[in-house]
């Protein structure tokens, strides 16, 4: 017997609502663009560039011992490439390498790696890199690669900077790169206390953008490791502490036309989402489940505020 197909009455899934606070994807693994380009986000606030590296089962120094330095581009490039394509012409923010050496250690090759003390407050992010130019330039070779092809919605963003002279040094390579820091859009993570206090001299060195990672500023401000399950309740992005860090750089980045946005774990909370849009902040980025909750968070905070206003 036939029967007369059913008409799908149900309600589509809720429109995307439209916020002046920009909400963001982070993506820690170019296999996961597609889905985290559906969520209807408006653009990558941080791109993870480990996994890509460590994917290929080698630290990036004996991979190109073993293939060469043209694969090596050539990996990050492709990496990258999946995920701009995914979202463009929205912006994509990549972060360059931040892989502390407990985990190169932990790849063939890493018995080369330091063996630190505390790998956290060592050998990582912008310090090798800029430790290591030679190395650090194989990047950026691999970012000018991806504006020769027409990407100009990638983004770089640095992390675990300190200060305005590490901004001006990254800068300098960049350019040696054949990158133009004027025409590029670039910028810092917020995750070291120095930092957020610095901010303004890093504005003066020319960033567009800082960018809370608020893992990393959590851990630094408050002298809790993140990763240690004994100090684990004492772990509170809320901390009234790490707030005025938060809330004065959005006010001196205000001030000095620089954007800001989040990209920590805690941009994909109510409650911080809450105090950021209060603040002013410019974007934030959640993780790829917990966009269409944030998005819908930013349009009530903003809401309210335009109610305030006019009251
Ligand atoms: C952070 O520190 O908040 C951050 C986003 O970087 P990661 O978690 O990779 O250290
Ligand atoms: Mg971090």
């Amino acid at each position: 017997e036939e029967t007369e197909p059913v008409e799908d009455v149900r309600p589509q899934s809720p429109v995307k609502p439209m916020t002046a606070t920009e909400v963001k994807v982070n993506v820690s693994i170019p296999e996961a663009a597609e889905r985290a380009a559906a969520t209807g986000a408006d653009g990558v606030g941080l791109l993870r560039t480990e996994h890509m590296i460590l994917s290929l089962n080698r630290t990036p120094a004996k991979f190109i011992e073993d293939e060469g330095v043209d694969a090596y581009v050539d990996e990050l490039v492709q990496g990258i490439r999946g995920v701009a394509d995914e979202f463009y012409p929205r912006p994509v923010r990549v972060r360059t390498l931040d892989a502390p050496t407990d985990e190169f250690r932990q790849l063939e090759g890493g018995e080369d790696e330091p063996s630190e003390h505390n790998p956290m407050l060592g050998y990582r992010g912008i310090r090798r890199s800029l430790d290591r130019p030679d190395v650090f330039a194989h990047e950026l070779e691999a970012f000018r690669r991806l504006y020769d092809l027409g990407y100009d919605n990638v983004e770089i963003m640095l992390p675990l900077v300190n200060d305005a002279e590490d901004v001006y040094r990254s800068k300098r390579l960049m350019e040696e790169a054949g990158i133009d820091p004027e025409k590029r859009t670039w910028g810092v993570m917020i995750e070291t206390p120095a930092s957020a206090l610095g901010v303004e001299e890093m504005a003066d060195a020319g960033i567009d953008f800082a960018s809370f990672g608020t893992n990393d500023l959590t851990q630094y401000t408050l002298a809790v490791d993140r990763n240690n399950e004994h100090v684990a309740d004492r772990f509170d992005e809320l901390h009234p502490a790490v707030l005025r860090l938060i809330g004065d750089v959005i006010e001196r980045c205000r001030e000095h036309g620089v954007d800001t946005s989040i990209c920590g774990q805690a941009g994909s909370k109510p409650e911080m989402v809450r105090f950021l849009v209060n603040e002013g902040i410019s974007s934030i980025s959640a993780n790829i489940d917990a966009v269409r909750d944030v998005q819908h968070e930013v349009k009530r905070v903003e809401q309210k505020l335009l109610l305030d206003s006019v009251r």
